[in-house]
């Protein structure tokens, strides 16, 4: 599961969650005063699981125009 950093607007505190992807905000409640008033933040973003070669090219459908 990735680790999701969430800015919460109430107490102005940072905190990171482990969430399954596609968690939202509204999924979300702060952890020091509970509060729901959250925001997601899209900063550090730290892969733990070394791939090998996880970078494909873009395919060319082979369809040139003209
Ligand atoms: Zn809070």
């Amino acid at each position: 599961m990735p680790i999701y950093e969430y800015f919460c607007q109430d107490c102005e505190k940072s905190f990171a969650l482990l969430q399954q992807v596609g968690a939202n905000e509204e999924n979300t409640i702060c952890s020091e005063c509970n509060s729901k008033n959250v925001k997601k933040k899209f900063s550090t973003f730290s892969s733990a699981s070394s791939s090998s070669s996880g970078f494909a090219p873009a395919a060319s459908h082979g369809s040139g125009g003209a």
